[in-house]
């Protein structure tokens, strides 16, 4: 089977790469690189199991070019992945989230491929959800331009189902973290103690209570969902069972690095930033109905990802 991925060289995407040419897919990548690494898939490059297509998905050439080469299931994980910079750019989420999805499905359309994967999120909910929040919460209501961009791209797949008969999964991820990560609390956190040992600044008041799920377990839920759920359009939270505040990160945190003696401060408030969601449990009562259960919980998935973004940062 030949697949595209796009955002394939990202965190998420070059993982769900390595399960995808483990089980012998040919797969094509088309990524532009703005946040991703070559590096996290050389090796399958070299080996001649991924094409690389270096392309932007603002751009429906770009797109079509990778979309024509016998495409039969698309992975959609390219996106800006930085939440935060919605406070202060206010189309990026438009353009390689909403724009850049619509280019997508509308190649898929003229390309006659039928198979779409989309990395969504939890934050789609939006605040005040229920929780654990089930796929069937509404109304949705974001409140970031990254969630109104990830609901935008949902409604543009769910139409593209309805009106072109395409088959979708639509995945809304908890928090995802492991080998490769790039951004996120664990990532920030080893960053700001290899600058100043002596001090870990946290925003927020550390209050903040998320689920976060092991990458390894992120793409083998993908995976294991698409063959097991057949309907024209299915939509599945992935998550771990429990969650983990941010005032635990850090103390894993300083604990893995050997920063003891860091001091942990607190910016203060109930959010890291404006947009940001403090609390977010998903539902994950239909995933588990697959047959699927994670490997890992938050606390595990958190020191796992702590020691191993140690080794590839370093603190030295
Ligand atoms: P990432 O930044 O590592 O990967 C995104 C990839 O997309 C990168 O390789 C980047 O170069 C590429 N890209 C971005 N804009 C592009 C464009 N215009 N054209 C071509 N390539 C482009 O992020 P990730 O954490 O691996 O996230 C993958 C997907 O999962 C994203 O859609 C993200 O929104 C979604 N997601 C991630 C998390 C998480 O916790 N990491 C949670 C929920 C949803």
């Amino acid at each position: 089977m030949r697949v595209l991925v796009t955002g394939g060289a990202g965190f998420i995407g070059s993982h769900l790469i390595d399960r995808l040419v483990g089980r012998g897919d040919n797969v094509v990548v088309l990524d532009n690189l703005s946040s991703g690494q070559l590096a996290f898939i050389q090796n399958h490059i070299d080996d001649g199991n991924v094409v690389m297509v270096n392309g932007d998905l603002r751009s429906l050439e770009d797109v079509m070019k990778a979309m024509s080469m016998d495409i039969d299931t698309v992975f959609h994980l390219a996106a800006n992945p930085d939440i935060r910079l919605g406070t202060r750019v206010t189309n990026t989420d438009l353009e390689q989230g909403t724009v850049a999805t619509y280019n997508v499905v509308e190649a898929m359309r003229r390309c006659d491929v039928k198979r779409i994967a989309f990395a969504s999120s939890s934050v789609v909910y939006g605040e005040g959800a229920p929780m654990p929040t089930p796929e069937n919460h509404g109304p949705c209501m974001p409140i970031s331009l990254y969630g109104a961009s990830k609901q935008a791209g949902e409604g543009l797949i769910s139409s593209w189902v309805g009106t072109f008969g395409l088959q979708a999964w639509v995945f809304r991820f908890a928090n995802i973290i492991g080998a490769r990560g790039t951004h996120g609390v664990i990532f920030d956190f080893i960053h700001k103690l290899k600058a100043d040992p002596s001090r870990l600044e946290v925003l927020g008041n550390g209050l903040q209570e998320k689920s976060y799920m092991e990458v390894g377990d992120c793409v083998d839920a993908i995976l294991h969902v698409m063959q097991t759920a057949e309907e024209p359009l299915n939509l599945y939270n992935l998550g771990s069972h429990d969650t983990a505040s941010v005032r635990r990160i850090a103390e894993i945190v300083v604990e893995v690095t050997g920063c003891t003696d860091a001091s942990i401060e607190y910016t203060g408030g109930d959010r890291g930033w404006a947009g940001d969601i403090p609390k977010a449990r998903l539902g994950i009562e239909k995933m588990l109905a697959t047959g699927f259960d994670v490997n890992m919980n938050s606390d595990e998935a958190i020191r796992h990802t702590a020691t191993v973004l140690l080794q590839e940062i370093g603190l030295e």
